[in-house]
């Protein structure tokens, strides 16, 4: 089965009512191609808004969840309340979450669990920091990332996998093709060793980390590059070229 390339937008903590109802007409306005799935995950704030004015065929992500059903947990959205606001997507484990807000690979497991076990399909990230990277422990620290997943999640189906090398994020400091190429093929390698060969040929591997229109047509071209998420260049008009760069 191929896999339908696909394009997620990170707004992360960005953006007012004026200027995300900017983007959401860009994307209107756009001529998408047709073959590119594509999520943006406004702050939760924004997200009925955009759920509400967005064409159909572009969907809608929050950027995080929480692994409890509802009750007493100030702060947190649920499952449900996505589902009922029609929002079939979740951002889980991105970087900013795993190291500022201290999330563990266990409660990251714990909530693509929850959220995947009640319907809301989830963009998994994962990735190193310089350290890791220059010490050569990327894949070990990737393979740890999906080793703590593969002890909580069984359904990989609503799973998309992203990895987003923590020195590439925001900082204008993209992965060579090459580089990103690596670790999406010993990705696909772990999951066909560790899960299945039906799950490594179905999963789709976003590349995160500095994606523009300048570079993503390159990144697109590497066999295991599925796609992208992309923060800082989802908030420009630019965004579309993203979306349209797989030849
Ligand atoms: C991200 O936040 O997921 C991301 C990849 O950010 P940026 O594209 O700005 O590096």
């Amino acid at each position: 089965m191929a896999r339908k390339f696909f394009v997620g937008g990170n707004f992360k903590m960005n953006g007012t009512i004026a200027s995300i109802k900017e983007i959401v007409q860009n994307l209107n306005n756009a001529t998408l191609d047709p073959n590119v799935e594509v999520v943006i995950a406004p702050p939760a704030l924004y997200l009925l808004l955009v759920r509400d004015s967005i064409k159909n065929g572009v969907e809608v992500a929050a950027q995080n969840v929480w692994n409890k059903p509802n009750g007493a947990y100030t702060g947190e959205i649920s499952v449900s309340q996505l589902k009922d606001s029609n929002i079939n997507w979740t951002i889980l484990g991105h970087s900013e979450r795993r190291t500022i807000l201290a999330e563990s690979d266990e409660v990251v497991s714990s909530k693509t669990k929850f959220a995947t076990e009640n319907g809301v399909s989830v963009i998994w990230c994962c990735g190193e920091s310089l350290a890791e990277r220059e010490a050569g422990n990327t894949i070990s620290v990737v393979s740890g990332q999906l080793e703590a997943l593969k002890s909580q999640v069984s359904d990989w189906s609503r799973i998309v996998i992203a990895y987003e090398p923590i020195w590439a994020i925001g900082t204008g400091k993209v992965a060579t093709t090459e580089q990103a190429q690596e670790v999406h093929a010993a990705i696909r390698e772990w999951l066909k060793k560790e899960v299945s060969q039906k799950v490594a040929d179905e999963t789709r591997i976003l590349y995160g980390g500095s994606v523009t229109e300048k570079n993503s047509k390159d990144l697109s071209k590497q066999p295991d590059i599925d796609g992208f998420l992309v923060g800082g260049a989802s908030l420009k008009p630019a965004f579309v070229d993203i979306i349209n760069s797989k030849q």
